[in-house]
Formats: structure tokens, C-alpha cells, sequence
């Protein structure tokens, strides 16, 4: 057990350590005032971008010093960093926007800081995944968040049949200029489920649209939407699979991989037996 981060009676007194520090994802207000102390208290700010770091700090009247924590400068700082923490030096660590560590660097030297017993606190706050999650009006009792799907298709149907058996809601980060081809392989792949595409929340130009895949895949408010992007997956029902499903589902599987690993993917995706499914796939990849 480490002791507690803050003492009670001073509250601005802050324990050596590694702090992992949420900072706004659109509206400058989402940071908390523990959040504004321990950025101000700590030793150096490890940051994606001093630029955008450096705003944050002069907003909120904080002269800190920062650092680039980014993948480039990863290696090279975190030595540093990890030295500063044996010797007793208290850190932060914050991304361009959100939570660091999520979808944004910072699980090695997390990693590394733990392996050596330093203590790490978490000081938490906005993150746009559970955002959308929360506003989605999706099931929340069970959430996987897979970060950005690959870029390519190939790539993003796989990962797409991974997660297709999975009972709950998924969560994507996504991109505008790929967003319509990701709900169109979200299609191909999960078929018709209900989704959720969450862009700029608290931002001005917030907006969530709510349907099911077949009709956001050919929604025109998402042809290249500007700004940022999560998508969120129901869980699929309980169901047995029409015929045509498992044919859509197989052939789309047996244009990637061979007949063996298609049936294989589609009987876990749609909960079916894979031997009966084989025979159909070779049909299929004879067609
Ligand atoms: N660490 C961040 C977090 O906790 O949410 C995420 C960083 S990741 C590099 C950036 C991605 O998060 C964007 O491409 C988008 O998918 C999502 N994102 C960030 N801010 C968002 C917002 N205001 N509205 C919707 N999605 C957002």
C-alpha cells in the first residue's frame, strides 16, 4: 500500500511520486482543482506537446516546467524521469487532451516507475471514451475499448471477427476521413447492430447520432465529419443467425483468410458450430 497522495490538512503538499493527470478534452472547464495543484506543485510536467501543455499551464496562471513526453522523445526522457522518481522528485504526466496512457503514451514509463516501486496516482478526469459511453444510451454494464481500428480494411475486419463474440458495448476511436469505411466493415462484420458515433463532445460543435449500422453507414451527416471521432458497438443480441447472416458473414471472412479459419471466426462470432460452418465456407470459397 502507498501512502495517500495529498496530505488532509495540507492540501497543496504533494507525496514524491508519478501523477497521471487528466486534462480537458474539448471544453478548457473539464479539469478538476486537484488536478490544477498537483500541476503546479510537481517538479516537471512530462507533456505530448510543450505547446499545447505549455496553454494549458498559462491558463490556469502555472509556470511549471514541461518536457515532451511523446513517442519520439519517449526513450530518451524516460531515464530521466525515472531517476527523478528514485530520487524522490514528484512528476506529472499529461496528454494533448483526455487521459493520458489512453491511446496516448505514457504505459512504459508507468510500467518501468511500478517495477521500481516508485508510487503512482492517478488524478482522474475527462477521457472521451467513457464520454461517449456514458451519453451513448448504450448498455454500460460492459464495455471494451479497442483504441483506433487498424487503417486498412484487412486489418480492421480482423480485429472487427475478434471482437464480434464479445457481449458488450465496444468503443473506437476514430478518424473523419475513415470513418465511413470503418462503420461499413463495422456493418459487414458485427451486421446490424445498434451504434453510436459521438463527435466533439463538449465541444461547440458536439454531436451524437444514434441509429443502427446499416443506416449510419450511409448517413451523409458522417461522409469525412471534421473533428474527432468516437464510435460506439452495441453488444449484439442474443440470436440465432438467419442463413443469409452466416452466408455474409463467411464469405466476408473467406475473402481474407482460408475456409478453416473462416468457419472458425464466424462460428465464435455468431456462437455456432464451426464444423457444420466449414462445409459451407469451402462452398463459398469454390463460388
Ligand atoms: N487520451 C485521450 C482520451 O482519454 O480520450 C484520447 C487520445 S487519442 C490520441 C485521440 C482520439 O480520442 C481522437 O482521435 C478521438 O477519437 C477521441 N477524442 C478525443 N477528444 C474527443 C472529443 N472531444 N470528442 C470525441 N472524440 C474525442
Amino acid at each position: 500500500m502507498t501512502d495517500a497522495p495529498q496530505s488532509k490538512t495540507k492540501p497543496n503538499v504533494l507525496a514524491p511520486g508519478l501523477y497521471l493527470v487528466a486534462t480537458p478534452i474539448g471544453n478548457l472547464r473539464d479539469i478538476t482543482l486537484r488536478a490544477l495543484d498537483i500541476l503546479g506543485g510537481v517538479d516537471v510536467v512530462l507533456c505530448e506537446d510543450t505547446r499545447i501543455g505549455g496553454k494549458l499551464l498559462a491558463a490556469h496562471g502555472l509556470k511549471s516546467r514541461l518536457e515532451r513526453y511523446d513517442e519520439h522523445a519517449a526513450e530518451r526522457v524516460r531515464p530521466k524521469a525515472l531517476a527523478l522518481l528514485a530520487a524522490g522528485g514528484k512528476l506529472a504526466l499529461i496528454s494533448d487532451a483526455g487521459t493520458p496512457l489512453v491511446s496516448d503514451p505514457g504505459y512504459r514509463l508507468v510500467r518501468e516507475a511500478v517495477d521500481q516501486g516508485a508510487a503512482v496516482f492517478a488524478a482522474p478526469g475527462a477521457s472521451a471514451a467513457l464520454a461517449a459511453l456514458t451519453v451513448s444510451g448504450l448498455p454500460t454494464d460492459r464495455f471494451l475499448f479497442a483504441g483506433f481500428p487498424p487503417s486498412k480494411a484487412a486489418g480492421r475486419r480482423e480485429l472487427f471477427s475478434e471482437l464480434a463474440p464479445v457481449r458488450a458495448t465496444l468503443i473506437f476511436y476514430e478518424g473523419g476521413p475513415r470513418l465511413r469505411a470503418s462503420l461499413t466493415d463495422m456493418l459487414a462484420v458485427f451486421g446490424d447492430r445498434e451504434a453510436v458515433v459521438a463527435r466533439e463532445l463538449t465541444k461547440l460543435h458536439e454531436t451524437v447520432v444514434r441509429g443502427r449500422l446499416a443506416d449510419l453507414a450511409i448517413d451523409p451527416r458522417l461522409d469525412s465529419p471534421r473533428g474527432e471521432i468516437v464510435v460506439l458497438v452495441g453488444p449484439g443480441e442474443d440470436r440465432a443467425a438467419s442463413a443469409d447472416e452466416v452466408d455474409v458473414a463467411l464469405a466476408e471472412a473467406v475473402a481474407r483468410v482460408g475456409p478453416a479459419r473462416a468457419a472458425s471466426e464466424v462460428a465464435k462470432a455468431l456462437g455456432l458450430n464451426r464444423r457444420e460452418l466449414y462445409a459451407r465456407a469451402l462452398a463459398l470459397k469454390g463460388d
